[in-house]
């Protein structure tokens, strides 16, 4: 009779029980792949169960989802500040949510084919009621471009929850020139989101430039400039910006530069 010392017959078993484990693994996770993949038909995506980027198809569709605008049923608002897509009776539509915006906005009209979704109306809620609530935040900054002059000058107008009111900024100015600003801004606390982001062009006109659409692009924010503060009739221009939509605000001059 012998005794087995041999350690060469210990690692076999070693490998032997390990290979056990991993076939056994690999069975649990084939059954539970196999038991989500009914939860994919949750989302409506055109790909087919058997494809390996499903689950990043619906990871992406969650972070952005698109709802149908229900033809019988109530209509439920974007409650997350995120945005979604609706699909409505009249066209696709863009819905966002922020702590101080609700915003609906048709994107794409159909006309021609009836599409069994129901009617939803555009909107724009603000938190503040109407954008004329920041005037005198507003003027207060006008005196400060006007003092600046001839560089620019910028301010942010924050959204306060805990206040209910828009609150300033504190911006650190780097540089101002007379064609640009350069400026750093504070991460805000979490009862305060940026809703106004307004500044100037001192003396030169108010208008919207490439670089002014390159800092707006994607941001969901009041976006305003003000120009030709040197005179006795300064311009400016106003548009809210929809990551990537612009529309246009009027905010008349005499209300902003008057009195
Ligand atoms: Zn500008």
């Amino acid at each position: 009779m012998t005794k087995n010392n041999n350690p060469a017959h210990a690692t076999d078993m070693h490998y032997g029980a390990l290979h056990n484990h991993l076939v056994q693994a690999d069975k649990a996770a084939t059954s539970l792949i196999d038991a989500l993949l009914p939860l994919a038909d949750l989302y409506p995506i055109a790909s087919s169960h058997e494809d390996d980027s499903k689950l990043l198809d619906i990871a992406s569709f969650k972070t952005v989802p698109t709802a149908i605008v229900p033809p019988w049923g109530m209509f439920t608002p974007l409650t997350e500040n995120k945005h979604r897509f609706l699909l409505a009776k009249d066209g696709l539509h863009i819905e966002v949510r922020r702590p101080w915006l609700h915003f609906i906005h048709r994107l794409y009209e159909e006309k021609s084919i009836a599409m069994p979704f129901g009617e939803i109306t555009p909107r724009i809620d603000l938190a503040f009621g109407r954008l004329g609530v920041a005037l005198d935040l507003m003027r207060a900054f006008v005196r400060d471009a006007m003092d600046q002059l001839p560089n620019e000058h910028i301010r942010h107008l924050a959204w306060d929850e805990q206040a209910q009111a828009l609150v300033p900024v504190d911006l650190q100015i780097e540089t101002a020139t007379p064609g640009a600003v350069q400026y750093r801004a504070p991460d805000l606390p979490d009862h305060q989101t940026l809703a106004i982001d307004i500044h100037s062009h001192g003396a030169l006109p108010a208008f919207f430039s490439d670089q002014d659409n390159k800092d707006d692009a994607g941001s969901v924010k009041f976006s305003g400039v003000i120009g030709n503060l040197d005179t006795s009739t300064p311009t400016l221009e106003f548009r809210l910006c929809v990551l990537g939509l612009y529309l246009p605000v009027h905010v008349p001059a005499d209300k902003l530069f008057g009195g």
